[in-house]
């Protein structure tokens, strides 16, 4: 056992069964070992082998990271075209796009595919990647330095680009293969040519390129999985597939000091007491204003038929119970405060016929997503971190903010079906078959044949999502 600055026991297990080195100033980052003492442990064991890939990684990270002599020499090659030589060094750049949820899958998808392609991850800071997150590799910042040469060019990238790997696919100008840098538009929107990036011979012709620049909205881990000569390592990595983002979000978000001040208070002030704990996130992408009577009706039906909440006696003012009483603290978020404020008063009005007590909470309720305000993510992230530390957990359809919450917290939650016609489906909701993220746009295309297939059905571990019928996910 080690005492940590402020005093509080840290178990021993605080570097997360391996996944995690000593060595950090613990004081500019309370977060990073002090996060086992609220969540519960992590749910499995990071394989011995992806340990030391991932300490190969910080060695790899300190002898190529930012101002390093093949750093140096890599950014002149880039910056005067002309690419010498292979390099023993190459980069993915990482440039901070889409909302927060979005942006974390992508950050642990870029650096999945770092990782299995012996590149650096450098992260484009964009407003807030700094207030947000910790550093989370030793001694050297995984920062996009300032001075970049392309950072002027990032919000210009798209799919058109010159620079773009499948707009020069599409017009034939893939002549030169000494590039020094190659745009990789993995957008929602992308097309068929940007989708080669998931096939083995494009792989090989990237393999060349020092600098990689991505820019993408999506979590595209499964479809790694369905690129052969990424197979066996995968394997390694991860023998039970269904852990990568848990694994990766664990190692790479350490929520920072102002962040985990509000996650602690919360936890400490709400939370830690009750003898159950259960997170219900809700999303809506409907248009209009909130609150829907469907909505609330269909958060109803999911948790009370789901026995996670009990069911309210309208006749009885009391019931008397035998033996003590359970309590259940329910964390809700929501960018509204009004199916919080009908399920608080329900459960106020009203006694629950097994006699539990249940608090409802609700941190914040912004109305509206932001772009301009510092504490508008800063809350966000906390909020994806609190209901990760739930024991069940009940997600929106099609919502990146509940994948990161299940999978940081190794939890199967249940999925809120999304509503069509503003009716509450039926059945409301239904158990995830893995606490995996979604990829709401994978490629259909089989790399060899050429031909157009169906990616949810070649493999067992590669299927198609419960909240998204053409989506992909690691079961
Ligand atoms: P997604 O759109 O649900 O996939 O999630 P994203 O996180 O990518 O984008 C939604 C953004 O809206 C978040 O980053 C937040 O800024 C905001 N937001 C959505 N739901 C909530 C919520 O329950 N609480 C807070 N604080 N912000 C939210």
């Amino acid at each position: 056992e080690d005492d940590s600055p402020h005093g509080v026991k840290v178990p021993g297990d605080k570097l997360l069964g391996g996944l995690l080195t000593n060595g950090f100033d613990e004081r500019s980052c309370l977060s990073r070992y002090q996060s086992v003492l609220y969540s519960k442990a992590l749910t499995h064991n990071p394989s011995p082998y992806l340990i030391s890939r991932l300490r190969s990684y910080e060695a790899l990270l300190k002898r190529c990271g930012p101002h390093t002599e093949p750093y140096n020499k890599t950014i002149e090659q880039l910056v005067s075209g002309k690419q010498t030589g292979t390099s023993d060094c190459n980069y993915v750049v990482w440039i901070s796009f889409s909302g927060l949820g979005n942006r974390i899958l992508t950050l642990a998808s870029a650096f999945l595919y770092s990782l299995l392609t012996n590149r650096v991850l450098l992260v484009d800071r964009g407003v807030d990647i700094t207030d947000l997150f910790c550093e989370p590799f030793p001694d050297v910042s995984w920062l996009l330095p300032t001075d970049f040469p392309l950072t002027s060019q990032f919000s210009h990238l798209d799919q058109k680009s010159v620079h773009s790997y499948g707009n020069m696919l599409k017009n034939n100008s893939l002549v030169d293969s000494t590039l020094p840098f190659v745009y990789l538009h993995l957008v929602h929107d992308y097309g068929d040519h940007d989708k080669l990036f998931f096939c083995d011979q494009d792989q090989s012709f990237l393999d060349r390129v020092p600098w990689l620049v991505m820019k993408t909205d999506n979590y595209f881990v499964p479809s790694l999985f369905l690129i052969p000569s990424f197979e066996e390592e995968l394997r390694n990595l991860f023998p039970e597939k269904q852990t990568v983002f848990h694994f990766l979000g664990r190692y790479l978000f350490h929520p920072t000091n102002q962040v985990w001040g509000l996650v602690t208070r919360y936890y400490q002030a709400y939370l830690a007491k009750a003898d159950e704990k259960i997170g219900i996130q809700i999303r809506v992408f409907d248009t209009g204003v909130g609150p829907f009577q469907h909505v609330l009706d269909q958060i109803l039906a999911c948790t009370l038929n789901e026995n996670l909440l009990p069911k309210i006696n309208r006749q009885a003012h009391i019931i008397g119970t035998a033996g003590k009483q359970k309590s259940k603290a329910v964390l809700m978020t929501s960018l509204s405060s009004g199916y919080f404020e009908r399920i608080r008063d329900m459960y106020w009005e009203y006694p629950t016929t097994t006699g539990d007590i249940i608090g409802i909470y609700q941190p914040s309720h912004e109305e509206y997503q932001q772009t301009e305000k510092q504490m508008h993510n800063v809350k966000a992230w906390a909020e994806m971190y609190l209901l990760s530390m739930t024991d069940k957990l009940v997600t929106s359809s099609w919502s990146t903010f509940g994948y990161v919450a299940q999978g940081l917290g190794g939890l199967k939650p249940w999925i809120l079906y999304k509503p069509e016609n503003s009716t509450a489906p039926d059945p409301p909701c239904q158990r995830a078959m893995s606490m995996e993220p979604c990829f709401h746009a994978p490629p259909f295309f089989d790399c060899k044949k050429k031909i157009g297939v169906d990616t949810g059905a070649l493999v067992p571990h590669v299927r198609h999502c419960e909240d998204m019928s053409w989506g992909l996910k690691l079961v």
